[in-house]
């Protein structure tokens, strides 16, 4: 096969396979306040030292290089990204970059409402927020810790800030939460939301597991239409992979995230930033560029952003993931930037 081609002297992130790069999700911390089942052990993960993990300067220097070469939409993630003192700091430097106009947030919700004012005065524009269950006994199995009451005034507190569309993230689990599809439904029905169902991975320890509890997107979609009246819908604005739908009268809509199909690699707008100063290019893999050490030596923006367009030629085509696979080479994606 013939060595794809970067064009260096255009101003545009652009990948080998022709696909413009204009998403970059940066997770602001490896630590968390929950262990959900799904992502985190119970101990926790060997967390990255102080120094290990970017400032928020560097992490502006980096936003900065990108966005002159045309990413516009920031995600801040983690881990926990609100556990990271004085998240708000960032949001407005970020806010401050020229060509940056979306800036989104995904958290766990529990220290939501106490930082929503300063994030919002800050720039922040969207939120979503992970809920696997509207039950309280069944989020402190699930998360390994409590907080429901938590997190579901966070969700008021963003819709009534206008962080709009709120986002719901809810990874389903046969057994543990699969039973829930139409009671989330009905959350959706009532509050201008949108409830993302998201398949399972097979993240770390998790992976076994995962092999028994994964509920396909169809068959959700079955258990939806079971209820009333499914009807596809365009989602709402947003860089997400996700397929929309509602029922008639409903103020939120619902949506499929199936993140082990191909079908989005296609249309891949994203890269990754992570806490301790790696590109990484692809979700599943381990295609990552450092970008730490270029910015401790004094990079300047425009070095960095040729370090950012040559590192467009690593990134592949397709993840190479299967249903079923062993996967227990996929790290933990608190630890990416999930
Ligand atoms: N802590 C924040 C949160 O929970 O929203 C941000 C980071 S979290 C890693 C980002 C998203 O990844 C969450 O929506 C979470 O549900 C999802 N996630 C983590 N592990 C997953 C897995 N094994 N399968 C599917 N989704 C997963
Ligand atoms: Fe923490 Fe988010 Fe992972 Fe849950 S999904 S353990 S909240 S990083």
């Amino acid at each position: 096969m013939a060595m794809p081609m970067i064009d260096l002297t255009r101003g545009a992130l652009t990948d080998a396979f022709a696909r413009p790069i204009e998403y970059l999700r940066v997770s602001v911390t490896d630590k968390c306040n929950l262990r959900c089942v799904y992502c985190m052990p119970e101990g926790g993960l060997p967390w990255l030292q102080r120094d290990e993990i970017l400032s928020y300067e560097e992490i502006a220097h980096i936003v900065e290089a990108a966005a002159a070469l045309g990413v516009r939409a920031i995600r801040l993630t983690g881990g926990e990204p609100l556990l990271r003192r004085n998240l708000h700091r960032l949001v407005e430097m970020i806010a401050r970059i020229p060509g940056i106009d979306d800036i989104a947030l995904s958290t766990n919700g529990l220290l939501l409402e106490e930082q929503i004012d300063a994030l919002a005065s800050a720039g922040l524009r969207r939120v979503n927020i992970s809920l696997d269950t509207l039950r309280a006994d069944r989020f402190a199995s699930i998360a390994r810790r409590p907080g429901l009451d938590r997190v579901l005034r966070a969700v008021d507190a963003a819709i009534a800030y206008g962080l709009v569309p709120v986002k719901i993230n809810c990874v389903v689990m046969r057994g543990r939460n699969d039973d829930e599809v139409a009671a989330f439904a009905e959350y959706s029905r009532r509050l201008p939301i949108a409830v993302r169902f998201i398949e399972t991975m097979p993240v770390l320890e998790y992976a076994e597991a995962q092999r028994e509890e994964y509920v396909s997107a169809e068959e959700l979609l079955e258990r939806l239409r079971a209820i009333g009246d499914l009807q596809p819908v365009d989602g709402p604005r947003g860089n997400g992979p996700a397929r929309y739908f509602a029922f008639p009268g409903a103020a939120g809509t619902i949506g499929v995230i199936t993140p082990l199909s191909h079908d989005y690699c296609d249309r891949c707008n994203r890269i990754r930033l992570t806490a301790d100063g790696r590109l990484r290019l692809c979700l599943f893999g381990d295609h990552h560029v450092d970008l730490r050490g270029p910015v401790r030596a004094g990079a300047t923006t425009g070095e960095i952003g040729e370090i950012l367009q040559r590192s467009m030629l690593i990134k592949p085509e397709r993840h190479h993931l299967r249903l079923g696979e062993p996967a227990s080479q996929m790290r933990a994606l608190s630890e990416i930037g999930g």
